[in-house]
């Protein structure tokens, strides 16, 4: 299988690219991003011979499917982590909360977030990749809470990868600082930046278009990667966990095979939607795939409306704060399959240009065939939290945004399969706010009523984050990141 530019070639790159060149070096030309140049077909004959299987055999038949250039060996060993998750047989549990309503929990890897679902195998495989050419590469991440950790720690003591990772210092919750400033490892470096999440970004942005930066790192042998979702290394294991969950309402009984259903997913830079839809395009029944938001609804202006408009925006902090975010990159994958590279290159250039771009009504219906859209308030987000408690699920703030279209934006009477992308200790004081009212400055305080009021135990990993020591504690101002990053490489 060969990856194909998303905005066309420039004449300069190779037009087509292997798997493993996309994910080493996952810029495309004139600032787009790699995408499979077609889409198997699973068929109904491919879900029928997985009904039974085991989340890592689906997954090896689905990557199978894509024939990449990646040894058997190395793939085996990069689904080998899920081994690590707390129920090694059971990776990705699917809990019926009502007759139409099913949980997908994506988050029961090491750092309680779904993040670990495709950075777990993929530090596995570029790392794998990097010893096999024996390059070295840099990873460089800015985050603002679940990236950050689900980055250093797959990453940790693999050969021929560091990573640095940038966080706003007093910006990330106590939990997610803690997992990233304990961890400790050589080729691990986090700092802390006096700001904003938006400094620690942009510093970043700036370091990339750096010719300084670049040509030290040349002399350090060393090149740049990517770890977000831009890098189809990541969208590529975000199929796998839609068409098992799928599987998973069909060994439970809720549906037959090849009955519909909907995917509602919380979504952010949109590379968990995107594995939905491209899941769907292999062959899996979906009726329509819903995008939930939170006060940050560019993305249900755009699927309602066809425009995608950052004029007038800024960013809006709320309590899921890993969909904080107005330029929702995997949105261009979408825009290149319906449309194709030419009018993907105009409307990414709009967007760029001018900060925002319309589709044509036609176009419009040809997103609505396959999306539909709501968002919820923190408000909406707490007393959906509580409700639901009441009933006997708990979830975290990403999940529950889930639930207004859930209600909104379903025409059938089809069963809903909503993702769960954090574990509630992610978001502890969120949580204890919206059962109890309390108001906790501290995750530990709001953990601990959490688990009193509910009686679920703090996870052990989540609990022995308290007591480790503290091994990186670099918190500099934004002039010395560039300094501070080639002291380390
Ligand atoms: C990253 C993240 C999201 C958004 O996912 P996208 O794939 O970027 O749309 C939602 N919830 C949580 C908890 C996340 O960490």
């Amino acid at each position: 299988m060969q990856f194909i530019e998303t905005r066309g070639n420039d004449g300069s790159r190779p037009a087509r690219v292997s798997f493993s060149q996309a994910i080493l070096n996952p810029m495309a030309s004139f600032g787009g991003l790699y995408v499979p140049e077609r889409f198997p077909d699973l068929g109904a004959d491919f879900l029928q011979r997985h009904r039974d299987s085991n989340y890592k055999v689906l997954a090896r038949a689905v990557l199978e499917a894509f024939a990449i250039d990646i040894a058997p060996e190395v793939l085996q060993r990069a689904l080998d982590r899920y081994d690590h998750f707390d129920d090694p047989a059971q990776p990705v549990p699917v809990v019926k909360v009502t007759d139409d309503l099913f949980v997908s929990e994506l988050y029961h890897g090491p750092t309680r977030a779904f993040k670990d679902m495709a950075l777990q195998p993929f530090g596995v495989v570029l790392s794998a990749l990097a010893q096999a050419r024996n390059e070295h590469y840099l990873i460089l991440a800015a985050t603002s809470g679940d990236t950050g950790p689900a980055t250093l720690e797959t990453f940790k003591n693999q050969p021929n990868v560091k990573v640095a990772c940038l966080y706003p210092d007093g910006g990330t919750s106590d939990v997610q600082r803690l997992q990233m400033v304990t961890e400790d490892a050589p080729n691990l470096k986090v700092i802390g930046i006096h700001g904003a999440f938006d400094d620690a970004q942009t510093a970043l942005k700036s370091l990339l278009g750096s010719q300084r930066f670049h040509a030290a790192l040349r002399e350090r042998k060393t090149r740049l990667s990517a770890a977000n979702s831009v890098n189809f290394g990541r969208i590529i294991f975000q199929q796998i966990y839609h068409i098992h969950s799928y599987l998973e309402l069909v060994r439970q009984g809720a549906i037959a095979l090849g009955e519909k259903v909907y995917l509602n997913v919380p979504s952010g830079n949109f590379g968990n939607a995107l594995g939905g839809y491209y899941a769907m395009k292999m062959g899996l029944p979906v009726e329509k795939i819903l995008i939930s938001s939170n006060q940050n609804n560019i993305l249900t202006d755009f699927v309602r409306h066809g425009r995608y408009d950052l004029r007038h925006r800024k960013v809006v902090p709320t309590s899921s704060p890993a969909m904080d975010i107005l330029k929702s990159s995997n949105v261009e994958r979408v825009l290149f399959d319906l449309f194709g590279p030419q009018r993907t290159r105009e409307l990414m250039a709009s967007l760029d240009e001018q900060g925002h771009y319309q589709l044509s009504d036609t176009e419009t219906a040809q997103v609505q065939a396959i999306f539909a859209a709501d968002f919820a308030t923190d408000g909406e987000v707490e007393a959906t939290i509580r409700e639901h408690f009441e009933q006997g699920y708990l979830m975290d703030p990403h999940t529950s945004t889930c639930l207004k279209a859930h209600r909104s934006c379903r025409d059938k009477d089809l069963p809903d399969i909503v993702y769960s992308t954090a574990e509630w200790t992610k978001f502890s004081p969120t949580i204890a706010h919206a059962l109890s009212g309390e108001v906790d400055a501290h995750d530990i305080d709001a953990l601990k009523s959490i688990s009193q009021k509910t009686g679920l135990p703090i996870p052990p990993m989540i609990a022995a984050l308290f007591d480790r020591p503290i091994a990186q504690p670099t918190v500099i101002d934004k002039a010395d990141i560039e300094r501070e990053i080639l002291s380390f490489i």
